[in-house]
């Protein structure tokens, strides 16, 4: 039977793994939904390539420059062309669609992320953000819309192939003592304090490992990307913050490590290519080719660890300790790092201001820390942090 599959997001990153996965299986795989924002000539050949039957634009202009382009090619006839958030919702939700590829960047995807959990979808995550942000609200809704999610960031895809049969969503894992995230390092890894501060943005975005969005790249670079991970871990294993490590593993071979009771640590292991985590996840239990190139054990030959140093990288405790206050602050966490990591992809602002801008964001508002009730009050705090940030971001402006 065909799987008919919402990608969003599919002209990032994510959504190019995906597709090349879908590719590769048409006959289990449909791309049937294909959501991306402002990027008209990937959409086009995206849709030339795999026919989709809805592709939304968020942004209304580039909806209509696709309507625009769409129109003079027969092929392109039964492709229906929608734009706006409610649009992207409401594809995402299709019951015609089975699995959601949350492929996103950032807090735009988390309504779309959270509407497929309550609707029941199964849903491969790697909108972190999403679950960062909502915590319990988007708990609570996969849990009452019977959504399954399986995570595709390649960390907690390690822990969930780790866990075998006994992962389920949101729950705290039969006989496992501790979780440990392995983390790049980033570009900065072995940077001075003053080096790191003033890191260019081509610096920035150059990972040693793997290759992704710009966004992604800076929260490495950051170390935010584990800061987000982390919190991420706590809320799809049920796993309090004290027992969620991070090590440090600059060659990404092994994706992460799960400690049992009876002292076994498990490992998962592979070449640093998300088609990985994502083809585990699309065929899940079963597994299928995915034409990465299997570990070459000749050429790996030293696999190193080391403790994260949380002074060059103070993201990590900031992470850790909205987890401790709980309640909204890992929301605020999250819109601060974004425009912060915004400011700086524009040049407006220099790389160590991206620390201060999120933690000056996170104490200005700790009046702001009570979980929100609803995802209307989520995205009003989410707004809020946001102004507080830009604000932020200004007086250290270039
Ligand atoms: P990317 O920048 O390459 O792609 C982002 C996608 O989101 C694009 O299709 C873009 O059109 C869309 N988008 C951007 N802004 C939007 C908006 N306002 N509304 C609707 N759509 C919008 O990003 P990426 O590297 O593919 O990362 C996507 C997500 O996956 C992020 O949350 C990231 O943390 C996570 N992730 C990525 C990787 C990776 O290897 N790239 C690994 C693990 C997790
Ligand atoms: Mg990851």
């Amino acid at each position: 039977m065909v799987e008919h599959v919402a990608v969003l997001g599919a002209t990032g990153s994510i959504g190019e793994s995906t597709l090349d996965l879908i590719g590769q299986h048409p006959e289990r795989f449909q791309a049937t939904v294909l959501t991306a924002h402002r990027q008209v000539d990937k959409m086009v050949g995206l849709a030339q390539r795999f026919l989709p039957k809805v592709i939304v634009m968020t942004d209304g202009a580039a909806a209509q420059q696709l309507r625009d382009q769409l129109r003079q090619s027969s092929w392109a006839k039964t492709i229906e062309v929608l734009s706006g958030p409610e649009a992207l919702v409401e594809a995402a939700t299709a019951p015609s669609i089975s699995m959601v590829v949350a492929g996103i960047v950032g807090a735009a995807g988390l309504p779309s992320a959270i509407a497929a959990a309550a609707a029941g979808k199964k849903i491969l995550l790697a909108n972190k953000e999403a679950l960062v942000m909502a915590g319990s609200l988007f708990v609570n809704a996969a849990k009452k819309g019977q959504a399954i999610i399986l995570p595709i960031d390649s960390e907690h895809n390690a822990i969930f192939q780790c866990l075998g049969t006994d992962y389920r969503c949101f729950k705290r894992p039969h006989g496992v003592t501790r979780l440990l995230l392995t983390a790049s390092g980033g570009p900065f890894r072995r940077w001075d304090m003053q080096a790191i501060r003033h890191a260019t943005v081509g610096q920035a975005i150059a990972h040693p490992n793997w290759t992704m969005g710009r966004k992604i790249s800076v929260d490495s670079a950051t170390m935010m990307n584990k800061g987000l991970e982390l919190i991420e871990a706590h809320w799809l294993f049920d796993m309090p913050e004290t027992l969620i490590d991070i090590v440090v593993h600059p060659q990404s071979v092994v994706h992460s490590m799960v400690e049992f009771a009876d002292g076994s640590t498990l490992a998962q292991m592979g070449s640093p290519d998300m088609r990985t985590p994502i083809a585990c996840a699309m065929r899940w239990p079963e597994r299928m080719p995915s034409s990465v190139a299997m570990l070459d054990w000749r050429s790996v030959r030293t696999l190193e660890f080391e403790p994260p140093d949380e002074d060059r990288f103070p993201s990590l405790a900031l992470a850790r300790q909205t987890l401790r206050v709980g309640g909204a602050s890992s929301a605020i966490l999250n819109a601060a790092n974004e425009v912060a990591v915004e400011a700086f992809l524009a040049e407006r602002m220099a790389f160590g201001g991206i620390f201060e801008v999120v933690e000056q964001t996170l104490s200005s508002l700790s009046h702001r820390w009570a979980a929100p009730e609803s995802l209307e009050a989520l995205l009003a705090l989410d707004a809020e942090s946001r102004a507080a940030a830009t604000a932020f971001c200004t007086q250290r402006a270039l």
